[in-house]
């Protein structure tokens, strides 16, 4: 407990020499009485990093939160102090531009920890923060830091589970809210910010409100999407459906881009039919290089099977080869029927005739399934590097474009990673969001997922590969391919104003009224620092 305090106290005296709070430092002391305050190099360390290992910035400390409270008692202090600081939740870190990062502020480490269900219900509120599964509601209330793979486990011991995610599960449910969250269920459930019933709010005021389409509805409309700027997402009440048990998760492969697409397109047109007549899950990825052995997202494919990859023609199409991923779930009760339903599914597509490729499992394995590619690179080390990713949507009308252009263009025979690529529907996105979309009613993601390494290899590095992504947008912008950044990165604000474009005005009227003093998540260099 000592220890606690003179740690607590010299974080708090180094804040006020740095950024010249005026408060009394034993107010201060008072305020974080429930977690920890700490300046410990190896927590000031983890919070200076990211995923994408690209950039730097050190906080003055770093807040681990034991409750809501918590979160509002210091953004409370930084937004009535007389010279503000920056305060930025994190989540898992997975950014790859700093976006969590909070140069000489307080980084609030949301993840980790355990403080399910200590949190306190706020004035005036009558519902209590904490992980609830409601199996009449078919919700989960869960804390902002907890990751999904957390909220997946919580879910199933009551046989449920969220209808949208996110391919990777060791990522924080504040973290995808705040960007969109997306995977191959999107195109029918939308993304997981479709699918968000309630969050719990600390504004940059420092007021903790609870918001949803009825209460609070500016500010529940701003978070979800919002990239940190108007709030700290503390509870998020998350939609549920009966789990199923389990996944037939198929590929097939296409030599033409075309046919590809209008396959794709025709999937994801399914999504108003009854759950029979279509799949649960739509993606796909392009195959440039190597083919998929050193693809760590190729871990489907038996050892036999690059060999029946290899045997397809894709000569006439530059060697590139494009992968249909679709899965459809089942349970006991439509076990005898899904080999028929996949099969009609099936037929009315034109992939290559050979190249079905089957697989079987339970649906927490699906879901996980990077989990395991992770742990693969991190016991080579090879997941500790740079990562220059880069994600866009493309509209569905320029696709074919971004294929020449890219695909069989820019990216040579290289890839150094899996590159994603699948459509959604974006009627399923609430414009009333923040996050932006291009604009038509089909986009493609494009996800560039590539590792820079020390290999040898010139086209391998991180200097070659940012050069890159610069050369991907320039041929964007001179085709006048309207792409929009996913998980987007700029660094002045008249890019991040092309960026929202007719939405600007409302972004910027939305910062005025929930962080007036610029205090949140300023790693996203949207708007200059507090005030
Ligand atoms: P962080 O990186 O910690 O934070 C991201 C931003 O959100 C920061 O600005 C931060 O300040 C803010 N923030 C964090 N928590 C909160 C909160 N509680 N309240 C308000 N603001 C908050 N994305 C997809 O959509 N689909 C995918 O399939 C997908 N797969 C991925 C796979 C890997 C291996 C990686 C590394 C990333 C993937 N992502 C995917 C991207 C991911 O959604 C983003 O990295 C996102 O930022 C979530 O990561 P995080 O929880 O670590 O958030």
């Amino acid at each position: 407990m000592a220890t606690k305090l003179v740690l607590i106290t010299f974080a708090i005296c180094r804040l006020l020499i740095t950024v010249g709070l005026t408060m009394d430092p034993a107010e201060l002391l008072r305020l974080v009485v429930d977690g920890q305050l700490s300046m410990d190099p190896s927590d000031v360390e983890t919070a200076s990093k990211d995923f994408g290992l690209m950039s730097r910035a050190e906080p003055l400390a770093v807040m681990h939160p034991a409750s809501a409270e918590d979160v509002t008692r210091l953004v409370r202090a930084a937004y009535s102090s007389a010279k503000s600081f920056s305060v930025s939740a994190r989540g898992h870190g997975h950014s790859i531009n700093g976006q969590a990062q909070a140069r000489n502020g307080v980084v609030v480490e949301m993840s980790g920890g355990n403080r399910v269900g200590s949190g306190k219900p706020a004035a005036g509120r009558s519902e209590t923060v904490g992980r609830v599964v409601s199996e009449k509601g078919l919700y989960m209330d869960a804390w902002g830091g907890e990751l999904w793979i957390e909220v997946l486990r919580a879910t199933l011991e009551y046989g449920l589970a969220p209808k949208s995610w996110t391919d990777y599960l060791y990522l924080s449910v504040g973290g995808t809210l705040s960007n969109a969250g997306i995977s191959g269920q999107a195109f029918n459930h939308g993304p997981q910010i479709s699918n968000v019933l309630e969050v719990d709010v600390v504004t940059g005021k420092g007021e903790l409100l609870t918001c949803s389409e009825e209460r609070n509805s500016e500010l529940f409309h701003a978070v979800l999407g919002g990239l940190g700027q108007f709030g700290i997402i503390t509870r998020a009440r998350i939609a549920l459906e009966p789990a199923p048990k389990r996944v037939r998760w198929i590929r097939v492969l296409y030599s033409n881009f075309s046919a590809f697409t209008k396959d794709q397109e025709y999937l994801i047109s399914l999504h108003g039919q009854p759950s029979s007549q279509k799949f649960d899950y739509v993606e796909g990825f392009v195959i440039v290089d190597e083919g998929l052995i050193n693809n760590w997202r190729s871990s489907f494919f038996s050892p036999s099977n690059p060999v029946k990859i290899s045997s397809i023609d894709s000569n006439g199409n530059g060697g590139i080869l494009y992968c249909l991923e679709i899965t459809k779930n089942y349970d006991d009760s439509t076990a005898d029927t899904i080999d028929q339903e996949i099969e009609a599914l099936l037929e009315k597509l034109d992939f290559v005739p050979t190249s079905v490729f089957t697989t079987d499992l339970p649906y927490v394995d699906f879901l996980d399934r990077v989990h395991k590619a992770e742990l693969k690179l991190r016991s080579k080390g090879l997941w500790d590097v740079p990562h220059p990713w880069l994600n866009l949507f493309v509209p569905k009308s320029r696709i074919a474009d971004f294929d020449e252009g890219v695909f069989k263009g820019i990216l040579g025979n290289k890839t150094s990673g899996p590159v994603l690529i699948y459509p959604m529907n974006n009627d399923k996105w609430d414009q009333q969001s923040s996050v932006v979309t291009p604009d038509e009613d089909v986009f493609y993601l494009v996800a560039l997922l590539r590792s820079a390494l020390d290999s040898g290899d010139e086209t391998h590095t991180l200097e070659y590969l940012t050069d890159q992504n610069r050369r991907i947008f320039k041929f964007c912008d001179e085709a006048g391919i309207k792409i929009k950044q996913y998980l987007p990165h700029y660094t002045t604000q008249q890019e991040w104003m092309d960026h929202f474009g007719d939405k600007w005005p409302q972004f910027y009227q939305r910062k005025m009224e929930f962080d007036p003093r610029r205090i949140l998540a300023t790693g996203q260099r949207i708007f200059a620092g507090p005030s």
